[in-house]
């Protein structure tokens, strides 16, 4: 079926489909290492590119193909690599795109590790690299060196919330043949496109909304060319960094219900942003839905939605935070989001705690930072366990 034309929420369901000799109705698990060929005049053909069909399911396998048209088919893009991770796509993503003596521009708050890996790891080769602020589009215009390759954004965030406006964004960097690519995990394509916004490429940790039910870890790329795709797809299988079939199983299961997730957490989530705006011992909050929020305009511009990722501020600081995680019940203290279930944690002595004091000041990470990321629980039974977890600061 060509779904192309489809709405967004029946490519959910349909994109991608695969019907097999049986005409099961959902996508089988083609649980196999290795395909045979029907002779050797047919395995030679699908080693020259002559004729298309499976070979070794690190270079491709039905399941997975289904599950990455389905996500190039909702970004708008060309084709997608599914990845065992999230970081398995950001780093095919470096290694595909930079070498050496190359220069990189990227988010300050980007997620930890993408940036730990190429301090780490990439720096070891050779590739150079500045932390901005990408919201500040002269900021950014004064980064870029003659040896700049990639501009690295995620907006949303991580977990500051802080946008960067793709469409400038890429708009300069083109004028500059810097290639754009956008972690897309915060919004999901329901709520952001960058692809249409003008990125050449766009990323996705699936362990948080798309599967969004917190039991698998994965990641995808999608690209808007096809020059770009077979370089990015010649690097995951050379790196080896490729998806499970039983994982992309599971993943095409829970993009199903993407939509109806993503619409009943935003909902709660103004419900609880407007809350937290008016507790006293919160010092401050951030959500694009807000009117309070300094880049309201870019995201009601930018997304279709205010999404339900949520930071703010109590007051009293380090250990006021670890008071919070303490005395919540109902959301669960752990690391992650974009799942059904509410998750909360305490970046300053969780997911930020391995970042210098002075890399978290400058990427605004406060010690009395707290990430919410709302689930579909009833919004009441969120708002009254903040409530009485909140009362125990002091
Ligand atoms: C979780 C996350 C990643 C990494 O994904 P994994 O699936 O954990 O490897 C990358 N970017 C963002 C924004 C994330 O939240």
């Amino acid at each position: 079926m060509n779904t192309k034309k489809l709405g967004f929420n029946s490519k959910l369901i349909h994109a991608g489909d695969y019907r097999d000799e049986f005409g099961s109705a959902v996508t089988p698990i083609y649980q196999t290492s290795t395909f045979s060929f029907k002779n050797a005049q047919h395995g030679a053909d699908l080693f020259a590119g002559k004729e298309k069909g499976y070979i070794y399911t690190r270079i491709g396998n039905p399941t997975i193909n289904v599950l990455e048209n389905k996500l190039a088919e909702l970004e708008n893009g060309y084709r997608g690599i599914a990845l065992a991770s999230g970081m398995a796509a950001v780093s095919t993503v470096y290694m595909g795109l930079l070498k050496q003596g190359d220069h990189m521009i990227s988010t300050g708050a980007v997620y930890g590790p993408s940036r730990g890996v190429m301090e780490t790891h990439f720096s070891k080769f050779g590739v150079e690299y500045s932390y901005i602020d990408t919201s500040d589009l002269n900021e950014l215009k004064n980064a870029i060196k003659p040896n700049t390759k990639l501009l690295y954004l995620e907006t949303p965030a991580n977990p500051t919330i802080q946008l960067t406006d793709i469409k400038k964004a890429s708009q300069i960097a083109h004028e500059h043949n810097i290639l754009v690519c956008v972690d897309n995990t915060f919004c999901s394509p329901y709520l952001q496109k960058p692809l249409d916004l003008g990125a050449d490429v766009v990323l996705h940790s699936l362990t948080k909304f798309i599967n969004g039910h917190a039991d698998i870890v994965g990641g995808v790329i999608i690209t808007k060319e096809e020059d770009i795709y077979n370089n990015l797809r010649k690097t995951m299988v050379y790196m080896g960094g490729n998806m499970d079939p039983h994982q992309a199983f599971m993943v095409i299961r829970g993009v199903k219900t993407l939509s109806l997730r993503i619409e009943k957490a935003q909902k709660s989530a103004m419900k609880i942003a407007e809350f937290l705006e008016n507790h006293p011992k919160v010092e401050w909050i951030k959500y694009p839905g807000l009117k309070s929020f300094e880049q309201y305009e870019l995201a009601k511009e930018q997304m279709d939605g205010f999404g339900s990722m949520i930071s703010f501020g109590v007051k009293g600081g380090y250990d006021a935070g670890k008071v919070l995680m303490d005395n919540v019940h109902l959301a669960t203290l752990a690391v992650s989001l974009g799942g059904v279930e509410t998750l909360i944690q305490h970046p300053a002595s969780m997911t930020h705690a391995g970042v210098s004091k002075e890399n978290q000041l400058a990427a605004n990470i406060t010690d009395g930072l707290v990430r919410y990321s709302v689930g579909i629980e009833d919004v009441e039974d969120l708002i009254s366990d903040l409530e009485q977890g909140l009362d125990k600061i002091n």
